[in-house]
């Protein structure tokens, strides 16, 4: 293909698809449709005649609009206002230009000379960041490939950090992370890549809602030390992914601080409380942690991936990622090539997302989308409190609460599956102490409350069928 096809196809293709996009977007807001589909893989393969474009291809835009058509009724709908599953961000306009700017520019700001611009742009959103944790004189960070890689390099630095052979000679043996049971699973997974093992994760003690107790923080050293491992971090959560409740940041820092303990913070989805005046509170003391994760593609409206691992020290970086190649970096450069502090090698300009989200709609606009989707999840609560037939074990501290249809007791997976299928509503689901939760994940902007109430009417229909 010549250049000027490029070109002309770019305009006229790139115009079109984003007019279905639009009108996909326009009928899902209205709750049209189901919000996911319950069909079966072989179906849904055939539905989109995915053999056919495979083994022969020769799509023409008609064909590749109506397989965009296809491909968005088939997926989950962020934008219905019945999505309340997983923590996945609806798309905006800004963060959908960001990906087209790079899969048109295809920059990848490993190195500065690389990808000018990008690298700014990252450098940029990352010092926006530390500005929120306080961290802007002090600190430093990368855009990664999501929280769970975010964790894993977090982890790796404080690694480094409590033993500097580590990198080089492998995994000492007698290490270990102190993490709640309601820690993210790729706090575990992470360990077992570093060579810890899942077991090299201590369980530290909670509340019955899966909370860190600051009063087991210490029996809890002194096992571990009895045992004779050494501690490499503890682990907090700000908010836990099953609940959405935020550990007791303050004491867990302050305890950390006293043992000279690494403190990571893990804000994947929660830290998007920092830009509320109101709600930033939650995460009091967060500026006493040595480090955290912060998802743009939960709670600031960016597409996946999208991710900042943050250092509340330069030097903690020193000895992380110690890697030779000297046909890329050079040592009087790390403040521009962040590429150093990443597991990634290439890996796309993920800044931009939230950059061009800044910029565009403004961070007050940020704010209001985050500060009214927790106050969704309070509502839910409140409905729930005047109803006998449904049940919820806290007040939610995010835009995430679990809570029962009590008349079907231990069923309610059962129920979650029937809802799906009624097309209407799309929940999750958490095991909190053993028993089974419905999970509602407020992340949808034309959630309201009336789609609140519709929802607890919708739960009794379907158990009711
Ligand atoms: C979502 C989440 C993660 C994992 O982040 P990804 O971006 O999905 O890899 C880690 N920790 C918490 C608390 C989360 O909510």
């Amino acid at each position: 293909m010549s250049p000027v096809d490029i070109v002309d196809d770019m305009r006229e293709v790139g115009t079109a698809v984003l007019e279905t996009l639009a009108t996909h977007i326009e009928s899902v807001r209205t709750g049209s449709g189901d919000v996911v589909s319950a069909a079966d893989i072989e179906w849904v393969s055939k539905r989109l005649e995915l053999r056919r474009w495979v083994e022969e291809g020769g799509m023409t835009l008609p064909e590749l609009l109506s397989f965009v058509t296809t491909y968005s009724d088939l997926s989950a709908s962020h934008h219905h206002p019945g999505y309340m599953a997983h923590q996945i961000a609806p798309s905006d306009t800004p963060g959908v230009v960001a990906d087209l700017l790079q899969a048109v520019t295809n920059n990848i700001p490993l190195v500065y000379e690389l990808a000018p611009a990008a690298a700014a742009v990252d450098r940029a959103v990352c010092r926006w960041m530390l500005d929120h944790l306080g961290w802007a004189e002090t600190g430093t960070g990368a855009m990664t490939n999501g929280g769970s890689l975010g964790n894993l390099t977090a982890l790796l630095a404080a690694r480094s950090h409590a033993d500097a052979t580590a990198w080089r000679d492998g995994n000492p043996g007698d290490l270990v992370v102190l993490a709640p049971a309601t820690s993210h699973y790729s706090v575990r997974k992470a360990a077992a890549v570093m060579g810890l093992g899942e077991r090299g994760v201590h369980p530290l003690p909670t509340d019955e809602l899966g909370r860190i107790d600051p009063a087991g923080l210490a029996p809890a050293l002194a096992a571990v030390r009895a045992q004779g491992r050494r501690p490499i971090a503890v682990v907090a959560n700000g908010c836990a992914t099953g609940t959405g409740l935020y550990d007791p940041v303050a004491e867990v820092a302050e305890f950390c601080e006293r043992n000279d303990l690494w403190f990571h913070l893990d804000g994947a989805h929660g830290a998007a409380a920092l830009i509320s005046p109101r709600l930033r509170g939650r995460l009091a003391g967060i500026e006493r942690a040595d480090s955290t994760v912060w998802d743009g593609h939960k709670m600031l409206r960016t597409s996946a991936l999208c991710t900042g691992v943050l250092f509340r020290e330069k030097r903690y970086l020193d000895t992380l990622f110690k890697q030779d190649a000297s046909y890329l970096y050079r040592p009087e450069s790390e403040d521009v090539d962040p590429g150093q502090f990443t597991f990634e090698t290439s890996k796309a300009p993920l800044g931009l997302k939230i950059l061009l989200t800044l910029a565009y709609r403004g961070q007050a606009s940020l704010r209001s989308y985050v500060e009214r989707q927790y106050d969704l999840a309070t509502h839910l609560w409140t409905l729930i409190q005047d109803r006998p037939d449904f049940t919820a074990p806290y007040r939610p501290q995010s835009n995430i609460l679990c809570f029962r249809y009590e008349p079907w007791g231990d069923r309610q997976l059962e129920l979650r599956s029937r809802l799906i299928q009624d097309g209407r509503f799309y929940l999750s689901s958490f095991q909190l102490a053993g028993t089974p939760y419905l999970r509602a994940s407020l992340m949808s902007p034309t959630t309201d409350h009336r789609t609140l109430t519709d929802l607890l009417e919708a739960i009794v229909e379907v158990a009711a069928e």
